[in-house]
């Protein structure tokens, strides 16, 4: 098995594209050699805090939840080729005493968003560490595996994605040694990833290799904040934080994203790597 054949990260329920059937999310990830599948969607959702907006294919409540999880089981046996798992995405804001028994129950492992606070690097490390210890706890409450996802995908919205790029970054070199330091890592991201590394490393809690903040950064015409992301997963991997692939995808075809295989080869991980497999299959 490869790296790009796992998948942690999937939004098939609530979230996918309209008129699309979770039949045909779940074939486009057989046709993209998937092999194992995190099926997820963001809790807000379906607790009324999110997108309130959107049409859904299921009610905005937990019974809602349990439909798309009665719906993956039952697609179970057409794909057998595929481990299907069941992972909820669970928003920064939402009280953790608020996941009740029965979507930990239904769930094989949670993934976690964080907050992000543009206040300062300092506030904003603060609020994810925090943040974490509650994942924690939670944890060990539920005793359910949890991930975190995206950490980076925050700060390459507000440097690239959704507003107007500064000179500053336009001119940042390239750096294909990758060797940036901890400082220029910390400013650009908006966060002291080494604290972050420390702390994810001493809650024992894995971080997402997120195939959509690779897609974002790709879009634009700049070397380093590329180099950058895959500089921060080595310390992160050399701090001995647990790294697991996701790619994210909430429409396939024009939009579908990947898991970032080539960052994995770069950091040298391969699926022998994942400890976290051992703990979800
Ligand atoms: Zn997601």
């Amino acid at each position: 098995m490869y790296i790009h054949n796992i998948d942690l990260h999937y939004h098939a329920g609530q979230e996918r594209d309209k008129g699309v059937s979770l039949e045909k999310y779940l074939l486009h990830a057989k046709a993209t050699g998937r092999l194992v599948l995190g099926l997820t969607d963001h809790l807000d959702i379906y607790l009324g805090l999110a997108r309130k907006d959107k049409e859904c294919p299921y009610t905005r409540s937990i019974s809602g939840l349990i439909d798309y999880y009665n719906d993956v089981n039952k697609l179970k046996s057409s794909f057998p080729e595929i481990k299907l798992l069941f992972a909820p995405e669970i928003g920064s804001r939402i009280d953790l005493d608020r996941i009740c028994s029965d979507v930990i129950r239904i769930s094989d492992y949670f993934i976690f968003e964080l907050p992000f606070s543009e206040e300062s690097i300092k506030e904003n490390t603060k609020q994810m560490v925090n943040r974490l210890s509650e994942i924690q706890a939670f944890r060990d409450r539920a005793r359910k595996p949890v991930y975190i996802a995206h950490p980076f995908r925050t700060s390459i919205n507000i440097r690239l994605v959704k507003r107007d790029i500064q000179p500053w970054i336009t001119k940042l070199k390239p750096n294909y040694e990758m060797s940036f330091s901890n400082e220029e890592l910390s400013v650009f991201f908006m966060f002291a990833i080494d604290q972050f590394a420390y702390a994810c490393n001493r809650f024992e809690i894995p971080v997402e290799v997120n195939g959509s903040t690779h897609y974002g950064i790709r879009l634009f015409n700049l070397p380093a904040p590329l180099q950058m992301l895959w500089a921060s997963y080595c310390k992160f991997r050399d701090t001995g934080v647990q790294l697991v692939p996701g790619s994210d995808l909430h429409r396939f075809g024009r939009f579908g994203h990947s898991v970032p295989f080539d960052c994995f080869h770069y950091l040298g991980l391969t699926v022998q790597d994942l400890a976290f497999l051992t703990d979800i299959i």
